[in-house]
């Protein structure tokens, strides 16, 4: 990824959640290139399709590698990179119509595999940049350019989504809250295995919900969120499981699989009991 590149000229709505997601980022890597004294370059981000994947053009200060991908395809490229070089920190980012929907088909797969790397899902309800339709978080019954009637299919819960695929670590983060969600996303980056931080990230332009997540008092509207209880045990799958079942969204660290077997110690392992056959023997297997 080149230096925030200032002829680039797309541009974030103002209010929009993925700034807080930027920060909150851009705070995590900052804080890991101190810790693991690491270079800039030690981080690759991965994108996707849709206002979330303009992440990649937007991030201030040292740049990370990074890729604009294709849409819904994120965790592929991301196997890619990895296997190609393990010692990299991988970081996948893309919103709720990227990575739930036509991306839907990777998470299950990686999670089987344990794939070592961070994603960070935006998820404001709608496919924003392409004008608000509907997107697998959406409502039912909810009115977007796709849906002028109401949305009538359900509702993807991806807390729970994850959860039952078998994904090691799930997070879920607001896009109010940049501190508490940078150390999420630091959390998820260290952790050896598939991590994933679910952000409520509101659409401002097409699908504005910061009243019903953070609630509105004159409104008579209760807040939708809740920090998750602090004697949530979260090595416990199926009480993870009840947590994002609540009927409200469960904010902080909601499951981490204990000790977890990367891809990459798999195929480790593999490698080791491989024979590898010399020049004569390949040759000789296709005597007839
Ligand atoms: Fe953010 Fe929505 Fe604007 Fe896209 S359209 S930049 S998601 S506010």
């Amino acid at each position: 990824m080149s230096k925030k590149n200032a002829e680039y000229d797309f541009k974030w709505c103002p209010g929009c959640g993925d700034f807080a997601v930027k920060r909150a980022i851009e705070v995590a890597v900052r804080e890991r290139m101190v810790r693991t004294e690491l270079p800039v370059e030690n981080n690759v981000v991965v994108a996707g399709i849709g206002c979330s994947g303009n992440l990649v053009h937007l991030l201030d200060g040292p740049q990370p590698f990074g890729i604009h991908g294709i849409h819904g395809r994120t965790l592929p490229v991301a196997m890619g990179i990895k296997m190609a070089n393990q010692d990299l920190n991988v970081i996948v980012v893309a919103g709720d119509g990227d990575f739930l929907s036509i991306g839907s088909e990777h998470i299950g797969p990686q999670a089987l595999r344990n794939l070592d790397v961070c994603a960070i899902i935006m998820d404001n309800g709608v496919y924003g940049l392409t004008k608000g339709q509907s997107s697998p978080t959406t409502q039912t019954g909810e009115i977007t350019p796709t849906t002028p009637y109401g949305k009538v299919e359900g509702v993807v819960n991806p807390l729970h989504h994850y959860l039952s695929l078998g994904v090691s670590h799930v997070a879920s983060a607001f896009s109010s809250k940049p501190r508490e969600m940078a150390k999420l996303i630091s959390d998820a980056m260290d952790y050896p295995g598939f991590a994933i931080v679910h952000v409520q990230s509101p659409c401002t332009t097409y699908f504005d919900s910061y009243d019903t997540l953070r609630g509105n008092a004159k409104k008579g509207i209760e807040p939708g969120v809740f920090d998750v209880p602090e004697d949530h045990d979260a090595s416990d799958r199926q009480a993870a499981l009840s947590l994002v079942t609540s009927g409200k969204i469960p904010l902080g660290l909601v499951f981490q699989a204990d000790e977890p077997v990367t891809l990459g110690q798999r195929l480790g392992m593999a490698y080791a009991k491989a024979k590898p056959k010399g020049i004569e023997d390949q040759i000789s297997a296709f005597n007839v």
